[in-house]
């Protein structure tokens, strides 16, 4: 049986927090066993978002890179690259543009929502380049012919419409491009610490990297139950985002202090205190990794090279096929 094959990328626009591992990160490893995984640091996507001050954006691709490689993406197994060394992604950008409908990518739900989100913080996204992120994505997904997309919920809409930029493609000139099927993670949504979706934007995040001292700072600011206000009152750890995170970072303790909360034995303080030294530990082995590969940039440099030279190859064979679908040269 031929493996299928995914692709997924993720933006350099920020620390990697614990949202974009348990959501994404920690899926991707495990997908490598069984597909043929493109995995991109798409740092043109983040243009269409943030494009005035562009000075941070190596500093934060070789961040993420460090981030991927110490989580457990593996490059003899992976395809791990940055999508602006392979321009490829410019070029079939620029010829689906010729022929999406303007209105498909105005509907976009996201699309809407998020230019007042930003327009409200002060940002001007009102500009090409953000309305035509669908058409990047999609061009991203399709040079690697990927038959299998990992998306969050919210990325739903986008792979739909992807797939009806591909149909149109497929239908006007010839049919090249499979239709990508979207594999929902089976994770939920990870809470900030102050209980809202952890997210980049909202400040709200625990990073990956953090150290010991910065992990356990932020989980003391850490929401817990609002009924419970003194330490003397019970506690109920079913609406406590603190107890959310034991029950990911400390499940052999979880059922006891879900009993001693409820009873009153264990303080906010306390628990909150065995939660960070458990994160700290967990997340332990992939901080030395972190510590190892960061004394060797030439190393995650060069495995971002060769990740590169590999995209390319396939790259290279689609764009020929398309050119030739499309009478171009
Ligand atoms: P942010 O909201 O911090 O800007 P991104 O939108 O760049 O994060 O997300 C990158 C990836 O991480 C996506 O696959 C997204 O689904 C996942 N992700 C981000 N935040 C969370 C979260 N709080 N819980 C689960 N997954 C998340």
């Amino acid at each position: 049986m031929t493996k299928g094959r995914i692709f997924s990328g993720m933006q350099p626009s920020g620390r990697f927090h614990l949202g974009n591992y348990l959501g994404a990160l920690e899926n991707w490893v495990k997908l490598q066993r069984d597909y043929e995984c493109f995995f991109s640091i798409v740092d043109w996507h983040a243009l269409t978002s943030s494009y005035e001050d562009t000075s941070k954006i190596p500093e934060r691709i070789h961040d993420m890179a460090l981030d991927w490689l110490s989580a457990g993406l593996d490059p003899e197994k992976s395809v791990i690259f940055v999508q602006s060394h392979v321009k490829e992604h410019a070029e079939l950008h620029l010829l689906l543009s010729m022929m999406t409908p303007l209105s498909w990518l105005e509907r976009v739900p996201t699309y809407k929502d998020k230019l007042q989100q930003l327009g409200e913080q002060g940002k001007d996204i009102n500009t090409y380049g953000f309305l035509g992120y669908p058409e990047l994505m999609t061009a991203d997904i399709i040079l690697y012919k990927a038959d299998t997309v990992p998306v969050g919920e919210d990325q739903l809409p986008h792979l739909e419409l992807s797939r009806e930029i591909i149909r149109r493609f497929n239908y006007l000139y010839q049919p090249i491009f499979p239709e990508p099927a979207g594999m929902l993670s089976k994770s939920s949504v990870l809470p900030g610490i102050d209980g809202r979706k952890m997210s980049k934007s909202y400040g709200n995040e625990i990073p990956f990297a953090g150290s010991a001292e910065e992990i356990t700072a932020r989980v003391r600011l850490m929401v817990t139950d609002p009924q419970r206000v003194k330490r003397t009152d019970k506690g109920n750890p079913d609406v406590c985002n603190v107890y959310t995170f034991h029950k990911l970072f400390n499940q052999e303790q979880c059922s006891e202090i879900s009993i001693a909360c409820r009873a009153a034995e264990i303080g906010c303080v306390d628990c909150k205190k065995r939660l960070a030294a458990q994160m700290v530990e967990q997340l332990a082995p992939m901080h030395e990794k972190r510590l190892e590969l960061s004394a060797k940039p030439a190393m995650v440099a060069e495995i971002l090279h060769a990740g590169a030279e590999r995209a390319r190859k396939v790259a290279q064979d689609t764009m020929a096929e398309v050119r030739s679908a499309m009478h171009l040269g």
